[in-house]
């Protein structure tokens, strides 16, 4: 087994658990991409088992703090069981959910979504990469699934100086997909959707939204951002008289508007509009118009911290052009999903938005990821999906 000495007082982090450790912090040692490695503190002190990441800053990932435990398909095995029963103990709404969300379950760079009877897994880290076979195995034994599609297409995969690879990895048949979230039907395609196929992080959100239009009697909503729409049919529901989804992918607003049909809602409810956001935004208030609800739910604008300031600007111009455009009373859903823009920043932001708009707002609404994408107390990065629902005053 390699060893990885860290230099001294850079093991404070893995100490306190928390799974990664920069390039920056290594004394002396090395491995293979994936291989696992032991990691001592500089007074040989073991610290962790982790995955070697030769090509990317954060050049090691811990899969366990315990001295005593194997990494080895029994590993995963285990931790992927574990992953498994914590989402039995929540009442999700949906026959789609995050059974597998990286280092929130021990398992960093690995993230696997369950649509159906359909597993989407995403290796992204050179230490899922090295352990995919046995991966895949254990997550159809603890399943009892056949269907397994492979979608290692995410920028972290090029950090890790890996290959994009997508495809069925087990099982094979059609990748369009219908799921259930809440009372709505939806569909995707695993092998063309964004990240696996559709934001499962979102689906709390989207039905505190549906409920919210109804209880603050939204008629007007336009939804920046939409993808395929999973805000817009939730407003829908929430008893909208017209819904605008605005996004710049023309293959998401197609599905948007099946969604709307899919699901009942007469389509003269609904407009598709491929457009950009900040654009349509600008037009919509140099003609006057106001929404009663607005929906901001950008993709990250910021991966990292590195991004924060930069992002910060963009999130403050399309969040100050939304308080703008919404009716006396209106309400804001605005969301930031950059791992690098923390909460407390991330209201910073739409307070400078408010101000520069002249808009004051009380915040009715604290908003984050679902509980299958879960935060967990030594990895604060996890807090990446953020929102407010604020109700201009
Ligand atoms: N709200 C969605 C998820 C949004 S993901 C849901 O609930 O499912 C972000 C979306 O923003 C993507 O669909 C992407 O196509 C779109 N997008 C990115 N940049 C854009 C821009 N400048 N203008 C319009 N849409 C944009």
């Amino acid at each position: 087994m390699k060893k990885i000495t860290i230099r001294p007082g850079k093991e404070r982090s893995l100490v306190k658990r928390h799974p990664w450790v920069f390039e920056s912090s290594i004394a002396r040692g090395g491995g293979d991409s994936g291989e696992t490695v032991r990691v001592e503190s500089a007074d040989g002190q073991f610290l962790a088992w982790a995955a070697f990441s030769p090509g990317s800053q954060i050049r090691l990932r811990a899969w366990s703090f315990d001295a005593a435990e194997r990494i080895d398909a029994a590993f995963f095995a285990r931790r992927i069981a574990q992953a498994i029963a914590m989402r039995k103990r929540l009442a999700i709404a949906s026959d789609a959910w995050r059974l597998v969300h990286g280092e929130a379950d021990g398992l960093p760079g690995l993230v696997v979504d369950r649509y159906g009877d359909t597993l989407v897994a995403q290796f992204g880290s050179a230490g899922a990469e090295r352990w995919k076979q046995a991966i895949a195995d254990a997550l159809l034994a603890a399943t009892g699934l056949t269907r397994l599609y492979e979608r290692s297409d995410a920028q972290a995969r090029e950090w890790e100086g890996l290959p994009v690879q997508t495809g069925w990895l087990r099982g094979d048949g059609e990748t369009a997909l219908t799921i259930r979230e809440h009372d709505w039907k939806l569909t995707l395609d695993v092998a063309e959707g964004h990240k696996t196929g559709y934001y499962l992080d979102q689906r709390d959100s989207r039905q505190r939204f549906a409920a919210a239009v109804r209880q603050y009697g939204c008629k007007t909503v336009l939804n920046c951002f939409s993808y395929t729409g999973g805000f817009s049919v939730a407003a829908l529901a929430g008893g909208a008289s017209l819904v605008v989804s605005v996004d710049s992918s023309g293959p998401a607003l197609e599905r948007a508007k099946a969604h709307v049909a899919l699901n009942g809602f007469d389509a003269g409810r609904h407009e598709a509009w491929d457009a950009d956001v900040n654009a349509t935004l600008r037009r919509c208030l140099s003609e006057g118009r106001r929404f009663d609800a607005i929906v901001l739910d950008p993709p990250k604008f910021a991966p990292t911290a590195a991004h924060a300031e930069r992002a910060a600007r963009a999130y403050k111009d399309i969040n100050r052009l939304a308080f703008m455009l919404l009716s006396d009373g209106g309400l804001l859903y605005t969301f930031s999903c950059s791992g690098g823009i923390a909460p407390d920043l991330f209201h910073k932001i739409v307070a400078g938005a408010g101000l520069d708009a002249g808009v004051d707002g009380y915040i009715v609404e604290r908003l984050s990821a679902a509980a299958d994408h879960p935060q967990t107390v030594c990895f604060p990065e996890g807090d990446y999906l953020k929102g407010l629902g604020i109700l201009k005053r």
